[in-house]
């Protein structure tokens, strides 16, 4: 349903037809660390983030997994040898 207390027009899982019911009534502002990311957006009541309802949330236990500002670390693809070729590569 769409958004009518903070993030009016913003299609919430939380709002129904009595209100919204996310815990407090309303979304908070997002935090500082989400300066940046394109799912912070502004609204007339405020700054809020667009993919959930308790910014500070999601990064209170490490990086924010939606984050577009932030970059995965690349991962190293480990090459896999099997070990009895190597050996018989190796006595050529
Ligand atoms: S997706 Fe994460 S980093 Fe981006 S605004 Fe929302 S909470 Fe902040």
């Amino acid at each position: 349903m769409l958004c009518t207390v903070v993030k009016t027009g913003v299609d919430c899982f939380f709002m129904t037809k009595k209100g919204c019911e996310y815990n407090g009534g309303k979304c908070k502002t997002v935090i500082e660390q989400c300066e940046g990311c394109q799912k912070a957006n502004d609204f007339p009541t405020g700054k809020y983030c667009i993919a959930f309802p308790d910014p500070a949330a999601k990064w209170r236990t490490g990086k924010c997994n939606m984050a577009t500002h932030i970059k995965a670390p690349e991962k190293k693809e480990a090459v896999k040898v099997n070990p009895l070729k190597a050996s018989k590569r190796g006595s050529r």
